[in-house]
């Protein structure tokens, strides 16, 4: 079921009344609408205008965006229908209606209904009773009033409401499946988007264990060497002590390797 312009306009009248026409004229079918070209293009006071808009967004009709207008230093606010969300009011308010209407139907059939001859008022027995069964406004006496019209009239507005419930309820679902199917579609894109960001990303994550290997073999060789150190410390040490022990032999000879050293610097 197409979702008329004569049901926005129902949504946003019901919202702001008369003055509203103008601003549905100006917003149905457009997007970011600046709040001044809807100003001028209805005709309106910008204060008036925005009043309404305010008014549209407390009741979450209209949506906006805003930019900061770089020469004058203030910001400009645009404006757009949101769809779903008069449709959803639409849809609530005529519920509203049909639950009234079917009120009005029982009352129909449970009660007794007086009208004045000049169509004044139409009162209840109740009401009635209590004027003493003469019209209020006139003074003519009121008659009981055979309501098959009103009540068939009441019955094929019903009709007519239920009718156009259904077919908005059966958009809806169409809709709510359309767009699980989008959402299904886009998650799915998503997850073959990360898929594929993962084998990309894998030839580095394969990289990483490579590395790691090699600072494995790293801290080996440092092991490797620290053993080494504590293999040459021992040396060291057993070789002092051996030094130790042949200690003028060796003063002799580390004297020669100096004059050397000092005639090779010369
Ligand atoms: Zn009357």
């Amino acid at each position: 079921m197409r979702f008329t312009k004569k049901k926005i306009e129902t949504v946003i009248i019901s919202v702001l009344g008369e003055e509203g026409f103008a601003l549905v004229d100006q917003l149905t079918g457009k997007e970011n609408v600046s709040e001044f070209d809807l100003a001028n293009k209805a005709k309106l006071d910008i204060k008036i205008i925005r009043k309404m808009l305010y008014m549209l967004y407390n009741h979450n009709l209209v949506g906006f965006t805003r930019k900061k207008d770089k020469q004058k230093g203030w910001y400009i606010y645009y404006w757009t229908l949101l769809p779903e969300n008069i449709k959803f009011d639409y849809y609530k308010r005529r519920r509203e209606q049909l639950e009234k209407l079917k009120r009005r139907l029982e009352e129909e059939h449970k009660e007794l209904f007086f009208v004045c001859p000049n169509k004044c008022v139409r009162l209840n027995f109740d009401q009635g009773m209590d004027f003493e069964f003469h019209c209020p406004e006139c003074g003519e006496l009121i008659t009981q009033d055979d309501n098959k019209d009103e009540i068939k009239i009441i019955k094929n507005h019903i009709d007519e409401i239920e009718d156009e419930l259904k077919k908005l309820q059966e958009s809806r679902i169409i809709r709510r499946k359309q767009i699980k199917k989008k959402i299904e579609k886009t998650k799915k894109k998503v997850i073959k988007k990360r898929v594929l960001e993962k084998k990309t990303i894998k030839k580095p994550t394969k990289k990483k264990p490579l590395k790691k290997k090699v600072v494995k073999r790293k801290s080996t060789l440092k092991k490797a060497s620290k053993t080494e150190i504590v293999k040459k410390k021992i040396l060291k040490k057993l070789l002092k002590k051996s030094s130790q022990k042949k200690k003028p032999i060796k003063k002799t000879v580390k004297k020669k390797v100096i004059k050397k050293k000092s005639k090779t610097k010369k």
